[in-house]
């Protein structure tokens, strides 16, 4: 999973769903080697900000 920095907000919601704690939010990162991908962030991001 990726995430698009220009649109993410900082709003913690990718990081509360993710099963695997891959997202640490504080300057929005996703611990690649952590992340499934499942998808459940980007389908809960409101900004549209994560992409495969
Ligand atoms: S795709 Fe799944 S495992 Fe990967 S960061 Fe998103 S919620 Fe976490
Ligand atoms: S849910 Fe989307 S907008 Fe919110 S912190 Fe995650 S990537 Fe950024």
């Amino acid at each position: 999973m990726n995430v698009n920095k220009e649109l993410c907000m900082l709003c913690q919601t990718c990081a509360a769903v993710c099963p695997s704690g891959a997202i640490e939010v504080t300057e929005m990162d996703i611990i690649l080697t952590k992340c499934t991908p499942c998808g459940l962030c980007a389908r809960a991001c409101p900004m549209g900000a994560l992409y495969e």
